[in-house]
This record gives C-alpha cells, structure tokens and sequence, in this order.
C-alpha cells in the first residue's frame, strides 16, 4: 500500500517516513502543500498524512481541493492540540481522521491501517485467502500454519493483492500502489516480484490463487472460486 505523508517539518516527516517503511508501506513525501496536491492528484495513494500548517498551500485548501477534484483517497489531519477548529474544519472539509501533535508512531500506525479498512472490504486486520494469512498489524504471513519470511516488496504486493481479492489488477495500478517514486521500477519488476512471491508461498497448480489475466495483470481469487465464468477465459 502506498501512501502521501505532506509534512513541512523535515524532522516529524522523516519519523513518519521511517516508521511507515518499516510498517511495509511505499512512502511518498512532499514538503509543501502545493508539491502535496500536485502528487496526491497525479498518484491514486491509499492513504494520505496531511499537515494542517504547510507552506504555499495549507492542509484545509489541500483536503479541499482534493475533495472538490474528486480525489478519495482517505486523509488523516495532523493539527495542533489546542486547534479543535481545526479538527472540526478539517473533517468537514472531507478529512477521514485527524490525529494531534505531538503524538506516538503507534497510534498514527494504527489510524492508518483503520483508514486502509475502510477502503477495503476486507475489516479485519487480518487478510485472508484460501490458507493464507497476513497479519497487517505484526506482519507475519502464514500459510497452513507454517511462517513464512517476506521483504519489504514482497509483503506490500501481497498485502495489495489481498486487499483486492477477486479485482483484476493492472501491471500499473500494482506499480502505483506498491512502489514509491523513490523506487526504480524496471518494466517486468512485477512479473518478477509475483513469481517470488508464488515461490515463496507455494502458490502453484491449478489451485493457484494469485493468477495471471494475459495483457492485463493479476487477480488474486480463493483457490475454490469457480474458474469457469466467463471473465476467466482469459486467466491462466
Ligand atoms: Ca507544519
């Protein structure tokens, strides 16, 4: 999963960055809130961290703005403690959450998988498929019981395919939720990170659960779902 951290306080912005790295998040970081919409218009993130005092343009024009382009993606306000107008104008202005300064990376991790659920039909914090289990909040991965270890990528694939169960996904729609513009994505790094991922998973044989759709991309199905309906004809 990929999210926005628009944060003009370089110290706070890479204490998020590097707690949300290390939660398996892509992380993008913009410090102003002008650079902030224009990324947050250009990229569809899943979550967005906005700072209220920003300069160029503030956090209520930002989340205003992104509200009046159309732009869903769920956003947590960072205001000031004593600012409860803030809190109140922000959620107004289409905010999902807002969170107070100081605060601890916990709580902001945990608002932020909570704005990931809401987005996703699966509510629990722990996503499965078939067999296979992920953990969002510990991190691990399960399969029949046995521990498997993931890296970074591997685990932000897996916890957006979960997240989608049953979508197709695009080559691109993956890139742009799994990978930050830090990262140099070469053309077949998804097939690549897939197949690893099949491997250590064991995700293999006509019980497969994360499937390729040809010219497309990937779906990830339960290993039951009936694969005979019409849109299937084209996944291997
Ligand atoms: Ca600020």
């Amino acid at each position: 999963m990929r999210i926005l951290v628009i944060e003009d306080e370089k110290k706070v912005a890479s204490f998020i960055r590097k707690g949300l790295t290390e939660e398996m998040y892509a992380v993008d970081v913009a410090h102003d809130g002008e650079e902030g919409l224009s990324m947050a218009l250009h990229t569809r993130y899943d979550a967005i961290i906005l700072d209220v005092m920003l300069p160029k343009k503030d956090g209520m024009t930002v989340i205003r703005t992104l509200r009046e382009s159309g732009c869903d993606s769920p956003v947590l306000m960072l205001t000031a403690r004593a600012a409860m107008q803030d809190r109140v104008q922000g959620l107004d202005l289409g905010a999902d959450d807002y969170l107070t300064k100081p605060f601890h990376f916990e709580e902001l991790a945990a608002r932020v998988r909570s704005l990931l659920r809401r987005t996703s039909s699966e509510k629990s914090t722990v996503l499965t498929c078939g067999d296979l289990s992920l953990d969002t909040v510990t991190h691990r991965a399960m399969r029949a019981g046995k521990e498997f270890e993931l890296t970074t990528k591997e685990y932000s694939l897996l916890e957006y395919l979960m997240r989608n169960k049953g979508r197709v996904l695009s080559r691109s729609l993956i890139q742009q939720h799994v990978w930050s513009y830090s990262f140099d994505t070469e053309s077949n790094i998804i097939d690549v990170y897939v197949k690893r991922l099949r491997n250590k998973i064991g995700d293999d044989g006509s019980s497969r659960m994360i499937r390729s759709v040809r010219g497309v991309g990937y779906i990830m199905r339960e290993p039951d779902e009936d694969s005979s309906s019409h849109e299937s004809n084209s996944i291997e």
